[in-house]
């Protein structure tokens, strides 16, 4: 992992085997997280080697979901553990906005009285990807846009 993934504070648990990472797992059912953790490792074809450049082949099988490439099997310490989510870095869409004032246009292209728009719920910036850093500097500029104006028409301006 990137080395933002390896700052020394992030929250995680460390062992020297998977028994006494399980006693570590805050929340987590040990004995099923052995019992998962164990048959994954068993699942692992290790007869094919591990080859990250290629889709290998290393998957498993006997365990569902099965996994089709790149299996490792967690057989060396130190092992650690970390808590994870998901999040949505962009939502790809979102509502039409007039570009003038970031008030949120309907379905006939009229604006809506009193309603305005910026951020992530703001569509049409980006489709498939975007560049590094867009998302904050189109919530900053199309905020301080909706922002103003929402001031403006609070204001009777
Ligand atoms: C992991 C990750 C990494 C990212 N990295 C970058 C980056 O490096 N550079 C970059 O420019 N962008 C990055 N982004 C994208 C950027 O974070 C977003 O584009 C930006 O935060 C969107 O801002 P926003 O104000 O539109 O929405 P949000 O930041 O999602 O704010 C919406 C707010 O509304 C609140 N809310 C929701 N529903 C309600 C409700 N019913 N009542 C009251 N409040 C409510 C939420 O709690 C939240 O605080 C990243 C996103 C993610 C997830």
């Amino acid at each position: 992992m990137r080395n933002e993934y390896r700052i020394k504070f992030v929250t995680k648990v460390t062992a020297d085997t998977l028994e006494e990472l399980a006693g570590k797992l805050e929340g987590v059912n040990a004995a099923e997280f052995l019992k998962t953790a164990n048959a994954f490792n068993a699942s692992v074809k290790s007869e094919i080697p591990f080859n990250h450049t290629v889709l290998d082949g290393r998957g498993t099988e006997g365990i569902y979901p099965p996994k089709s490439n790149w299996a490792q099997a967690l057989d060396t310490a130190p092992y650690e553990a970390y808590q994870t989510t998901c999040g949505i870095t962009f939502t790809f869409g979102g509502l039409r906005t007039t570009a003038e004032t970031g008030q949120v246009l309907n379905v006939h292209l009229k604006p809506i009285k009193g309603l305005y728009c910026a951020g992530e719920m703001l569509g049409g910036i980006f489709y498939f990807n975007y560049p590094s850093g867009t998302g904050l500097v189109s919530g900053s500029v199309f905020g301080r846009i909706a922002g103003h104006s929402a001031g403006n028409a609070a204001l009777g301006k």
